[in-house]
């Protein structure tokens, strides 16, 4: 039986996965993600979500929709980067045209909601879920909820600025970051950002799967690349310890698919952490590419066990 349904709303894709109770999938299906216009977006969602309500049988069924960007639970309005829906009220929009309860979530926290109630960190009471991939995002999740903040901007580490000390320290130069600022820790730790290491010790841009597997052949360059992303990993990790001091990191995107990636942090860690710390349980995210939908319905099953303890 279908209990919850989620949608993975991308820049490329939108994809709605129908969850029996064990959280196994029973259906899914993906659509491309309409870039033309709002409204053109608007009635792709609406039909996603009919299509769960028909796969489920159940016009109530739990729906979650995770979404790039930043979501402000407060004001409704969306900031996201690739899709004709900034500075729109979707969550409002799509509620008022369904008539029916629907939740939104950022599609970070999804990830680390998923991955921190029912994947590799649900042992641990406070998961940051660490996506590396061509940027750098993450969700934190206590006690198995989400946390968001006041622009639902919680957790976007990647646009933390790297420590002055350390970029020194490392001979790095601070550089310009997409969002506006400079210095972020995306700029050397996304895929892009490998290739920018790699570039700096050996001055060819080098893509991140080859600079990989040429630094576990012996390629001493290459080995010296993956030093410095993993000095700056661990970096981040220790401004992690000093405003969540999660005691699980959980790592996804392509990144944490480069073998043995957690330990590689993990050993990095040393001289970072605060001083008699325990540093945080590091390792790779348990579901792939379906700890999106996953964590959406998730989301919309906690909203609706919160609706019924209210009542
Ligand atoms: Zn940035």
């Amino acid at each position: 039986m279908v209990t919850a349904g989620g949608i993975d709303l991308g820049g490329t894709k939108i994809e709605a996965t129908a969850f029996d109770e064990a959280w196994a999938v029973v259906e899914s299906k993906r659509i491309a993600t309409p870039k033309e216009t709002y409204e053109g977006l608007v009635d792709a969602l609406c039909e996603m979500i009919h299509w769960l309500e028909e796969v489920s049988g159940n016009k109530d069924l739990p729906i979650g929709v995770g979404i790039p960007g930043f979501y402000s639970k407060r004001t409704g309005k969306f900031l996201t980067a690739n899709l004709p829906a900034s500075g729109r009220t979707l969550h409002d929009d799509i509620i008022s045209k369904l008539g029916r309860a629907v939740t939104f979530e950022n599609d970070c926290n999804c990830f680390a909601l998923s991955e921190a109630v029912l994947g590799a960190g649900r042992s641990y009471d406070t998961v940051f879920g660490l996506i590396l991939g061509t940027g750098v995002g993450g969700g934190c999740c206590s006690n198995g909820h989400t946390v968001s903040g006041l622009n639902g901007a919680a957790g976007e580490y990647g646009h933390l600025g790297i420590p002055y000390a350390a970029m020194t320290k490392l001979g790095l130069e601070p550089l310009k970051c997409g969002c506006g600022r400079t210095g972020c820790f995306e700029t050397y730790l996304a895929g892009p950002g490998i290739s920018r290491l790699a570039n700096h010790v050996t001055g060819k841009a080098v893509d991140a799967q080859t600079i990989t597997k040429a630094a576990a052949a012996g390629d001493v360059p290459m080995q010296e690349v993956m030093r410095l992303w993993s000095q700056l990993a661990a970096e981040l990790v220790a401004a992690l310890q000093c405003s969540l001091d999660p005691d699980c990191i959980v790592l996804g995107g392509g990144l944490s698919k480069i073998p043995n990636i957690e330990r590689t942090i993990a050993q990095a860690l040393p001289g970072k952490l605060l001083n008699h710390t325990e540093p945080p349980m590091i390792c790779v995210a348990q579901f792939g590419d379906s700890s999106g939908t996953r964590g959406a319905a998730l989301a919309a099953l906690q909203d609706c066990e919160h609706l019924g303890e209210g009542l």
